[in-house]
């Protein structure tokens, strides 16, 4: 039982529960020992009119701020996790490994945007993308150190589909974007493995499952060009596969 008699639930990024540190709701000014996510996003979200903070406009200022090659150096060793409110409010911050985080938030709360780092600057994770299945969770958003920034949210391609189905398409991307990659590319795992999440989170986009949204650090990007027509098809290939079951997944109602 909580003491605080609000109940409470944890938005897990990626496996095991580490939760370290939990912010309260709080417009107060930073303090010296807030998580430098935290910070990072206050920042960047500085300014900011209430009520206009949603996932495209965290998404874009994030982007700004990275431009600056100095936040890099700010950013964590370990995935730190922040959730942010529409008026830019931090709502939670905090601290979890180097591959997993999670975020507490009070049931009930006002809605928020989700924000977390990833140091090796890979995409979003079904792990991230199963948190838009939580109706106050506006989108999910990871910061890669390596400059990359992927945001999601629910696409229209979405409505009508079950959570439960949600994530069973989520999963079936991934298997088939791998089984499509090697059956096309005769290369050694690690060439495209970075590569696979932003590829699943790409086709979801493209059969509307999600809206996503992308900008690829400037190696990660050379990498993905490298194979990018491959990719692209690839991508394109998955997305329509989905369409097709969700289509007779449809039907079936
Ligand atoms: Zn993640």
């Amino acid at each position: 039982m909580d003491p605080t008699g609000i109940a409470r639930r944890i938005v897990t990024f990626a496996g095991v529960a580490s939760l370290l540190l939990a912010g309260a709701a709080s417009a107060a000014p930073a303090s010296t020992d807030e998580p430098a996510l935290a910070r990072l996003v206050r920042d960047a979200l500085a300014g900011a009119a209430p009520g206009t903070v949603t996932v495209d406009e965290v998404f874009r200022r994030i982007r700004l701020a990275l431009r600056d090659r100095s936040v890099l150096t700010r950013l964590p060793p370990n995935e730190q996790a922040v959730a942010v409110d529409t008026r830019g409010h931090i709502a939670a911050a905090t601290e979890g490994t180097r591959t997993t985080v999670n975020v507490d938030l009070a049931a009930g709360r006002d809605s928020v945007v989700l924000i977390h780092n990833h140091p090796g600057g890979r995409g979003l994770s079904p792990a991230d993308i199963a948190q838009l299945t939580d109706p106050s969770v506006l989108g999910v958003i990871a910061v890669g150190h390596d400059r990359s920034v992927y945001a999601a949210s629910l696409g229209r391609g979405f409505e009508g589909v079950s959570y439960p189905t949600f994530m069973r398409f989520v999963s079936a991307a991934g298997a088939d974007t791998r089984r499509r990659i090697s059956g096309e590319l005769s290369l050694a795992g690690e060439v495209y493995e970075s590569h696979l999440e932003h590829m699943v989170s790409s086709a979801l986009g493209q059969a509307g499952m999600i809206r996503y949204q992308s900008v690829l650090g400037d190696l990660r990007r050379k990498s993905f060009d490298l194979f990018g027509n491959v990719f692209d098809r690839i991508i394109e290939d998955v997305a329509r596969e989905m369409k097709a079951d969700l289509k007779r997944a449809r039907a079936r109602h």
